[in-house]
């Protein structure tokens, strides 16, 4: 694995709540085009945003680069070399602090994620909650009696690569490749089904949405997300929080300053927040005008330079 900081920083901050394979093409591509810190703090927001289209939870994006400016007033455009220094900066906290300074500048300084969490309480048939804060506490506090000076980096990458590829969170855990399996508890007795413990997830809040893809002289209406909240400032096609019929639809547009003129079609998509599931509905609407309450643009720059989330992405990929 690289020891370069900026690298292990950015994969880190990708790969939270996201698989690796998943990850994969984003890492390389951003990687190509935004090299080093300097790079990052430069960039303009519309085009970071756009490498980081798909991946969700954009405010990740905006926080590299407020480190990356950081870096760059603070540190000279050289990554912090110290654990409190690497843990103040926006967006990291104390697992992406950990692996950076145990992985990169070899410090002893436990990365406690999901996967290093599920081997611990295997191996000792650990019953606490791992959605605990003081559970993660106490796995550092455990992790650490285990660093040894010389050989942090090497222990971070075990722990997470078990966790990762043998100690699997769905299906059967590959106990027999576990160089742990001689002392493992939930082995011996079976247990690894019901470990790790984990609070019950919350019912996701349902909402009904219709959405309208727009079309007026071979351009598409597309507006910009409010500053906050969930896809801040990113971009999206117009929609209004109800399920309309075509007939509503078609009037409320009007109402809009626009002349619609034909409804070419209905696509149902439902998209999965962590905490909320839009159900929508798109009408697809060849419009006579475009209004000026709407910014727009050709196929083309909404493909390439305009960050729509996946929620609305997937109306443009069912236009072809
Ligand atoms: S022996 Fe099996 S359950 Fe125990 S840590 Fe290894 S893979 Fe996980």
């Amino acid at each position: 694995m690289t020891k370069n900081p900026y690298y292990v920083w950015i994969s880190e901050i990708m790969l939270q709540q996201t698989r690796v394979e998943a990850v994969k093409g984003y890492y390389s591509r951003f990687l190509e085009e935004i090299p080093d810190v300097m790079s990052l703090a430069r960039i303009s927001e519309e085009r970071l945003l756009k490498l980081w289209e798909g991946l969700g939870y954009y405010n990740r994006a905006r926080n590299l680069q407020r480190a990356a400016i950081r870096i760059m007033e603070e540190y000279q455009g050289e990554f912090p070399k110290e654990y409190e220094q690497v843990l103040d900066l926006p967006g990291i906290g104390e697992y992406t602090a950990g692996a950076i300074c145990s992985i990169c500048y070899n410090l002893p300084t436990p990365a406690v994620d999901g996967n290093v969490l599920r081997v611990m309480t295997r191996v000792s048939e650990w019953n606490a909650c791992i959605d605990d804060a003081s559970t993660k506490k106490m796995a550092r506090e455990i992790l650490l009696v285990l660093y040894e000076e010389g050989n942090c980096s090497d222990l971070t990458q075990a722990l997470m690569e078990l966790g990762a590829v043998i100690c699997i969170p769905n299906g059967e855990p590959k106990c027999q490749e576990c160089p742990l399996r001689a002392m493992c508890m939930a082995r011996k007795n079976h247990t690894y089904a019901n470990l790790p413990v984990r609070k019950e997830k919350q019912q996701r809040r349902i909402e009904k949405k219709t959405v309208f893809v727009l079309r007026a002289n071979g351009q598409y209406g597309i507006r910009k997300r409010a500053d906050k909240g969930l896809l801040a400032g990113m971009w999206e096609f117009p929609h209004v929080d109800s399920n309309m019929t075509p007939s509503e639809a078609m009037t409320y547009l009007s109402k809009q300053g626009l002349e619609p003129v034909l409804l070419e079609r209905e696509v149902p998509y439902t998209h999965i927040f962590s905490h909320v599931e839009w159900r929508m509905k798109a009408y697809y609407i060849a419009c006579q005008n475009q209004c000026k309450e709407l910014n727009w643009v050709a196929y083309e720059d909404l493909e390439e330079t305009y960050a729509l989330p996946t929620a609305f992405k997937a109306f443009l990929e069912k236009e072809l």
